[in-house]
């Protein structure tokens, strides 16, 4: 079993109801949703924050945003608004450390956010 749990959920070995995949990307419903649409777009390559991805590799950090503006589209939020967030750092509450971006969107989005 992979230490990290998306990297678990990318070996197959935790259950994801996945909604996008490409050979770098996967996309995956969130199991605790805060909006009708909460999709967690994350690149199959271990990276513990966008700022490590960034650094390393920024063509998959382009494939990570292009696929989360195509699960928008498909989960028809795109032309009512939609928001893609990177939780960065204990702080910002991110609780998993393996960057995934937060696709939400189907109701109204305070802002700014708490
Ligand atoms: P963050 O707090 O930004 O690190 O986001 C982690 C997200 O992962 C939270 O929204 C959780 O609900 C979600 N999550 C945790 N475990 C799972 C899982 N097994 N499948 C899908 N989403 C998960
Ligand atoms: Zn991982």
């Amino acid at each position: 079993m992979a230490e990290c749990l998306f990297c678990a959920i990318v070996a197959g070995e935790i259950p994801a109801t996945t909604v996008l995949e490409t050979d770098r990307i996967l996309a995956f419903r969130d199991i605790n949703p805060q909006a009708p649409t909460h999709v967690l777009v994350i690149p199959k390559e271990h990276y513990p924050t966008v700022a490590a991805l960034a650094a390393a590799d920024a063509e998959l950090l382009g494939e990570m945003i292009t696929a989360a503006h195509r699960v928008a589209a498909d989960e028809g939020v795109s032309e009512t608004g939609y928001r893609v967030v990177f939780n960065t750092g204990p702080r910002a509450g991110q609780t998993v450390f393996h960057v995934h971006g937060h696709v939400l969107g189907g109701r109204l989005l305070a802002w700014p956010p708490g």
